[in-house]
């Protein structure tokens, strides 16, 4: 077995994905499923498919690219803010956008015309987290603007919430959107198909929600892979939270000080590192570091203690469990080392049927 490795186990996928699947059903919502802390994975994007998943979201057209041209049998939604240059390949490899630039959907539509095509545009409202999305003043005008455009199908409104500014969906900002909604289709006597309200945060307001209204359409990524919700972390009953393992191997064993001895100026990362005396310890080092994770967002399974870490080595300190060179230490990972470790080539990936 190749190390270091992450272990991708994919029932819990497909078990995590139908538990959603149909938790959100209850009020009328088709979630998709985002890929993107999965860099687009075809293995992955399989057992969504085969676990219910009709639309696929990607923040990155690389990865959207990726799973269209494997033929990955969804359609596609590129979530991350489009970028102007990439509006040609936008409308050749996905099927809906997530939108708050009219030049930018101008072009959409240039492009799509010429490909004799129609793409389907999501406009995002901004609500509060100041990332992407136009001001509610703004919205008619702006649709407006979008359905002079051929070539450009406006199918829906939408927001997010808790990436940028960790702004918490609420009743308030949910029924601020379901307001813009109603007030937009009646002013252009529109049917929207999606009125995609947010992420894996919107979990706790959906289910204390007695009325969700248009609300059709969650994009949902973490709840999927970590089994949790990210407002707090709080684990999701029934969910698997182990889906993915990371597992590093043992190159060093010894018995050294807990402090660093000699003339001290910065380490790695450009500071003076600043170490408590814990007299001598069995300090571990793995063959796994910030080039293939980020260290500080792994977890150990066993009751070791992270002492750091630098581009290929990551040293534990193994509080009197047993470790010799050549042995595998397994990790959990939160969403950024996930992130991470998926982008990284020096990851050998493992998937679990
Ligand atoms: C990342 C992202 C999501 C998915 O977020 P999760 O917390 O992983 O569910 C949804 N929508 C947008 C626009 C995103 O960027």
């Amino acid at each position: 077995m190749s190390n270091p490795r992450l272990e991708i186990n994919l029932k819990g996928i497909a078990s995590n994905t139908k538990i959603l699947g149909d938790y959100y059903k209850t009020k009328g919502i088709i979630i998709c499923a985002v890929t993107k802390v999965v860099c687009g994975s075809i293995e992955i994007a399989n057992i969504l498919v085969q676990s219910g998943i009709v639309l696929l979201a990607d923040s990155k057209l690389a990865n959207i690219k990726k799973m269209f041209l494997a033929g990955v049998k969804s359609k596609f939604l590129l979530i991350g803010t489009p970028m102007l240059s990439e509006a040609n390949d936008i409308v050749k490899y996905a099927d809906i956008s997530l939108n708050s630039e009219l030049e930018v959907i101008r072009r959409l539509s240039y492009f799509a015309i010429k490909r004799k095509t129609v793409h389907q545009i999501i406009l995002m409202i901004e609500l509060g987290d100041l990332r992407e999305g136009i001001l509610p003043k703004d919205v008619e005008s702006m649709v407006k603007a979008i359905l002079l455009l051929k070539g450009v199908n406006l199918v829906g409104l939408g927001t997010n919430l808790a990436c940028f500014g960790g702004v918490v969906p609420t009743e308030g900002n949910m029924n601020e959107l379901i307001s813009i909604t109603k007030y937009i289709e009646i002013r252009f006597d529109l049917n929207f198909t999606y009125i995609s309200a947010g992420n894996s945060a919107n979990y706790e307001w959906f289910s204390a929600a007695k009325e969700i209204e248009k609300i059709n359409q969650l994009r949902i990524g973490e709840s999927i892979f970590l089994g949790c919700e990210p407002l707090y972390r709080k684990p999701i009953l029934k969910l698997n939270r182990n889906i993915f393992t990371l597992v590093a191997e043992v190159t060093e064993v010894k018995v050294k000080a807990s402090v660093p001895y000699g003339e001290i100026a910065q380490n790695f990362f450009g500071h003076k590192p600043d170490f408590p005396e814990k007299g001598l310890m069995e300090r571990v080092i793995l063959g796994v570091g910030l080039q293939d994770v980020l260290i500080s967002g792994l977890n150990p399974y066993k009751d070791f203690e992270i002492l750091g870490g630098s581009s290929d080595h990551t040293i534990i300190n193994t509080k009197g469990n047993k470790l010799k060179v050549g042995d595998e230490v397994k990790f959990n990972l939160n969403y950024p080392a996930l992130l991470s470790a998926m982008t990284s080539p020096y990851i050998f990936k493992e998937f679990i049927q």
